[in-house]
């Protein structure tokens, strides 16, 4: 019998719940037994739908309050000093390594949080000592939580993140030099410990995430896995079945550090199909193969007749014993049911399928595998007919995007002209100081602006009287900006609720939901838009405000758009055509609102890529240059439609590009503003080697803070970045926009920023 797995769910429960809780508890206004009661309800609640679904393989430990990788580091008593030294409880403790603490004496700053390889949620990086030591916890969280759900009369498979992958994703504290895998001899006692008492509390088998085997590693850490496993192995029934997990990418480059006397493997085959013949050639003679086929990445319903044919290329080598069906990986990246959607499109909603509908996927698959399609006919051919739908429907498919796309050409990717004659006729046209000074694009998000946005979008106000009070406050921006002497001015993005979502509702190929929650870190959701067929524009998205704002100033003006491939990243894509496809639509459209912003007078343009990086492929290689080809390509098609004497500028909220900076140079944007001042200026150094010719923005103060720079301190970051960069290649600004401030320290870093671009102008 093929028996069915998730491997992790979503733990925020159906409306928020566990972000609710944990802010009021942060918040003071619950007590910490609340909290915990809170976070117990949700585990049982959780683990309930995958039973009634009909789930075999339950995961238990997947839960978390902040972060999974977190209550590791609490769990191995790899809490770095200046957090145990507080003397705050368990708890407190635990939040104060996930976001800081500032109270009652305490004052201790978060620890790391990174995103967990190329997903939107992000994870606690365990910071490790030279003379790190391990201990178990007393009351360790995979052994309380595997028996809160014995009590409850569920059998559940409990997750440890492996010790390679921990240390792995660790480093070494501040000033420490510790290489985190060498510290392998010492975790491993408290892993054996720990699994000992989860046989001991009854756990036949454990799900062992070991994500970084699918990264480019060092030999030393190949050979870690060695250590490791060897190890459990030769601790025989003392500790449960190990299932070890792989997702996000194949392991077919580092097979030999799989380890071979494992009870089972779990490979992510909704990501890298091609691997399952080579992996299974490599399992050792009775090693299960858990066969990744539902998708814990996105919400489209599964194929199921494609997920059968995986799953059964699988059995038919392996036998149906010999085979798991489980999700790609945890489903911690889904939303958490689609019963919540009740404004979906009934069409639309039918395509859809979130954690909760994944869970009863999950089941069918399997039970079609074991007792044969006729067992579940009716299921599988309501199925075959969604598929069908999506893949004939007017929504997904329109002719003329396609038409416009098989039209592209390669001029359709080149300014008219050389940076050289760009540049002297942008100068020409816009008359702009040396060190010219700017925003990225937003001001203040006031609690006005949110408030009367609320009521444009509950009917209570209309939308000339909304339109009314957006030109208010762009006047408003824009007279600031002037008073402050800023050289371009930006309209300051006061229309926007989110980046992405602005664009997305005015594109059609997208939906909204309402409901479709995914945690990003903490108690911090998104709600990404979601592409659903092919993407156009209908009509122009930003030209009415940037027009306004020409209309009531002199000065040059920045319009503001977001790229095409930050559209991608931060929405769901579809999953039925590659996402070079879906980027290049986005492009197209992004390339016809340019050029209507150009021809509104709008002569400099901004094109935001902030997620430029994350969409990076997690190895080096064919892959990654792959995909920076068609993201190069998506950039340039919507950029490259413009005069030469319009200036294009992009906009990147950090300044490692050491890994891609080809791509960045490739992007040809005639200015870019970067991140820089939490950088070292040294990350400049790239733009020196490659003597680059265009113009840059270095970020000379962090917006993250409401703590005004002062002149001085302006003055000092921008005298570093000369030593790399020319005078009349410098732009002065921001690190990123400034929506999340308040207007006050806005204005006073703004005005010192200016009067140290001055004393250059003076100087040079
Ligand atoms: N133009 C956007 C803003 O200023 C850019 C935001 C970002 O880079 N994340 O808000
Ligand atoms: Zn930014």
């Amino acid at each position: 019998m093929v028996q069915s797995a998730i491997l992790g769910f979503p733990r925020m429960g159906v409306n928020r719940d566990l972000k609710k809780a944990t802010e009021a508890y942060w918040g003071g206004k619950i007590s910490q037994d609340d909290l915990l009661a809170e976070a117990k309800r949700l585990r049982l609640a959780h683990w309930k739908i995958q039973k009634d679904a009909g789930v075999d393989l339950i995961p238990s430990n997947d839960f978390a309050l902040y972060d999974q990788v977190l209550s590791h580091i609490q769990d191995f008593g790899a809490v770095p000093e200046r957090y145990s030294s507080t003397g705050l409880n368990t708890v407190d403790e635990y939040f104060a390594m996930g976001r800081g603490h500032q109270k009652d004496g305490v004052d201790v700053p978060a620890l790391e949080m990174v995103k967990w390889f190329d997903s939107n949620y992000h994870y606690v990086k365990p910071t490790l000592q030279n003379n790190q030591n391990f201990k178990l916890a007393s009351k360790p969280k995979a052994v309380a939580e595997f028996n809160e759900a014995k009590e409850a009369g569920i059998t559940t498979r409990p997750v440890l993140v492996g010790p390679v992958s921990f240390l792995h994703l660790g480093k070494a504290d501040r000033g420490q030099s510790v290489e985190p895998i060498d510290l392998l001899e010492k975790l491993l006692p408290v892993y054996e410990e720990l699994l000992a008492q989860l046989k001991q509390a009854g756990a036949t088998t454990v799900q062992i995430d070991e994500p970084v085997l699918v990264l480019d590693l060092p030999s030393k850490t190949k050979a870690a896995f060695k250590t490791a496993y060897e190890k459990f192995a030769s601790l025989g029934d003392k500790i449960p079945q190990l299932v070890f997990t792989t997702y996000f990418g194949d392991i077919v480059h580092n097979l030999e550090a799989v380890p071979k006397d494992v009870y089972a493997v779990h490979v992510d085959l909704v990501r890298n199909p091609e691997q399952l013949e080579t992996v299974i050639s490599a399992l050792g003679p009775k090693t299960i193969l858990s066969a990744g086929v539902v998708d814990g990445r996105n919400i489209w319903k599964t194929n199921f007749k494609r997920a059968i044919e995986k799953v059964e290329a699988a059995t038919q080598k392996l036998g149906a014993d010999r085979v798991i069906v489980a999700t790609s990986s945890s489903l911690l990246h889904t939303p958490h049911t689609l019963a919540s959607e009740k404004k979906l499109d009934p069409e639309i909603a039918d395509w859809f399928s979130f954690a909760s509908e994944k869970a009863v996927e999950l089941a069918i698959i399997a039970k079609a595998v074991t007792d044969g399609p006729a067992s579940v006919r009716e299921q599988l051919e309501a199925n075959a007919k969604s598929v069908e739908a999506r893949a004939t429907s007017k929504r997904t498919n329109d002719p003329a995007v396609k038409e416009r796309q098989s039209k592209i050409s390669k001029d359709d990717y080149n300014r008219k002209a050389e940076f050289a004659t760009r540049i002297s006729e942008q100068e020409k046209k816009l008359n702009l100081p040396l060190f010219p000074t700017t925003t990225i694009g937003s001001f203040p998000q006031t609690k006005e602006i949110r408030q009367q946005r609320a009521k444009f979008t509950k009917g209570e106000i209309t939308a000339a009287e909304y339109e009314k009070f957006i030109e208010k406050e762009i006047e408003d921006n824009v007279k600031i900006q002037e008073e402050l002497g800023l050289d371009v001015l930006v309209h300051g993005e006061p229309e926007r609720n989110d980046m992405v979502q602005f664009f997305g509702e005015q594109l059609k190929g997208y939906t909204f939901t309402t409901h479709a929650w995914v945690q990003s870190y903490g108690s911090r959701c998104v709600r990404p838009p979601i592409i659903v067929g092919d993407v156009s524009r209908p009509s122009p998205m930003t030209v009415k405000e940037s027009k306004y704002a020409v209309s009531v100033s002199k000065k040059p003006m920045k319009g503001m758009l977001t790229g095409p491939v930050t559209c991608l990243r931060w929405s769901f894509p579809r999953d039925d055509v590659h996402q070079s496809v879906q980027a290049e639509q986005l492009a197209l459209a992004l390339r016809d609102e340019v050029v209507d912003l150009e021809k509104a007078g709008i002569d400099v343009i901004q094109v935001d890529e902030p997620a430029l990086r994350e969409g990076l492929p997690l190895r080096s290689g064919k892959e990654r240059e792959a995909y920076l080809d068609w993201a190069v390509k998506a950039f340039r098609l919507s950029t490259t439609g413009v005069e030469n004497a319009t200036q294009i500028h992009s906009h990147f909220c950090y300044s490692e590009f050491q890994d891609f900076f080809h791509a960045i140079a490739a992007l040809d944007a005639d200015v870019l503003s970067i991140e820089n001042s939490k950088s070292d200026a040294k990350l400049l150094t790239v733009f020196v080697d490659s003597q680059y010719p265009r113009h840059i923005g270095p970020g000379v103060y962090d917006i993250h803070s409401p703590r005004v720079p002062s002149e001085q301190e302006i003055k000092d970051r921008i005298e570093e970045m000369l030593q790399y960069l020319r005078p009349e290649q410098l732009w002065i600004n921001p690190d990123c926009g400034l929506k999340t401030r308040q207007w006050k320290e806005t204005k006073e870093a703004l005005q010192n920023m200016v009067s140290a671009a001055k004393h250059f102008r003076a100087k040079h």
